[in-house]
């Protein structure tokens, strides 16, 4: 059962848009991840504060809400969790917000709090159309990560090929900056069709053919970008990962995508993030899995070893009788949380080393050591079915 949003932040269903932004805030800071470090429930009232700020700030969704409940405004922002789970997530919105929240810096989105606005309202209304030129086009692209990097998060210097802005003119692509209204728009970069069928008629709006959507007409092109006002052109970017993301986590700059023609706004880079696989560690959630062989005699009597780690070799003690599957912990040197400071675990699956190719005297050993009753599986019925983590906890509680 879902909560009332004016139950989670606490305001009458009457309150003011400042009550509601108040109570929001207070909410938010006292619920933030980071401030509540592996804390599920506050985890998860953080999620609920956040989609009840959503709707509850905005006057179109809220009268939804109030006329139609939860059914009336979707409710899918953060219900399901997919926001802060694994697969596609902008993190750029998780870490704006948050930013914003703690610098009490001025929102780039204008007359939300945290810049809100602009992290869920989605791309549609956030440029706008703009005073002059036509919108750039959103840029995406791939960033490979190793295990290591993703673990402490990098910082990646990326070299992008995309349409930038023209030196010649400014952008505005003409020589001496003169445009003239579009004739067959009248300046208003749309054109209307209207079309007749069966059902009556239609009329359609689309972008002016003859000015691209610019309502203006340049005058005295500029000859280095045949007036359109942007080039294609390279550029470094700087990115900051964070530790602890995933394959398909995206990050957002917003505009570092293509400019737009005629001095039009530019589009957003989306950086994706593609994570390589590692050839000893494999990754769950914030922990990773190494497997080690050991030998018989090893389990048995007990041992230390050296094994890999994301930070170089550390050495690890195997007791004795340890069975085969027994999964040992190695504290902090796992994946470093999307939030907060802390460090998964690394785990070390540890397997009996069976050789393949034995000399003479050593199988004379073993069937030696065979004769003594001491080494055969007694009556011990394994009763242990447990998956694969619950068994790791219970070694290490
Ligand atoms: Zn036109
Ligand atoms: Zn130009």
């Amino acid at each position: 059962m879902k909560k009332e949003y004016y139950e989670v932040l606490g305001v009458s269903r009457t309150a003011t848009k400042d009550e509601i932004k108040k109570a929001y805030r207070k909410l938010a800071l006292q619920f933030h991840p980071d401030k509540n470090p592996d804390n599920k429930a506050a985890e998860e009232h953080f999620k609920e504060v956040n989609e009840a700020y959503e709707v509850l700030s905005n006057d179109d969704k809220r009268r939804r809400y109030d006329q139609f409940g939860h059914a009336g405004v979707g409710s899918s922002a953060a219900s399901g969790g997919g926001q802060y789970g694994g697969g596609a997530s902008d993190l750029n919105d998780i870490f704006s917000a948050f930013n914003d929240m703690f610098t009490g810096g001025k929102s780039r989105g204008g007359g939300s709090p945290f810049g809100f606005e602009e992290v869920f309202g989605g791309g549609g209304s956030r440029r706008g159309r703009p005073s002059s030129g036509i919108p750039g086009t959103d840029l995406k692209i791939r960033l490979k990560l190793t295990l290591e990097e993703i673990a402490k998060g990098v910082e990646k210097t990326l070299k992008i090929k995309k349409q930038i802005s023209c030196l010649e003119c400014n952008g505005s692509g003409s020589k001496s900056g003169a445009t003239e209204n579009c004739q067959t728009c009248h300046g208003t970069g749309e054109v209307r069709q209207a079309s007749k069928t069966m059902f009556g008629q239609f009329v359609n709006i689309a972008a002016c053919p003859t000015c691209g959507g610019d309502g203006r007409i340049i005058k005295d092109r500029c000859t280095s970008c045949y007036g359109e006002g942007i080039k294609l052109g390279e550029v470094t970017v700087k990115v900051t990962v964070p530790s602890g993301v995933e394959d398909g986590n995206y990050l957002t700059l917003r505009g570092q995508g293509n400019a737009g023609p005629r001095g039009g706004a530019a589009g957003d880079l989306l950086v994706v993030i593609e994570e390589v696989p590692h050839e000893l560690f494999s990754r769950h959630g914030d922990d990773v899995v190494y497997s080690l062989a050991v030998s018989f005699p090893d389990l048995v009597l007990g041992t230390k070893v050296e094994v890999p780690t994301l930070d170089g070799a550390v050495k690890l003690t195997i007791p004795p009788s340890t069975q085969p599957e027994t999964m040992l912990r190695i504290a902090g040197h796992g994946i470093g949380h999307l939030r907060g400071s802390s460090r998964g675990d690394q785990y070390v699956k540890v397997n009996v080393y069976v050789p393949k190719d034995l000399s003479h005297q050593d199988k004379e050993l073993l069937k030696e050591m065979k004769k003594s009753s001491g080494i055969s599986p007694m009556a011990h019925n394994d009763k242990d079915s447990k998956g694969f983590f619950e068994k790791a906890r219970d070694i290490f509680s």
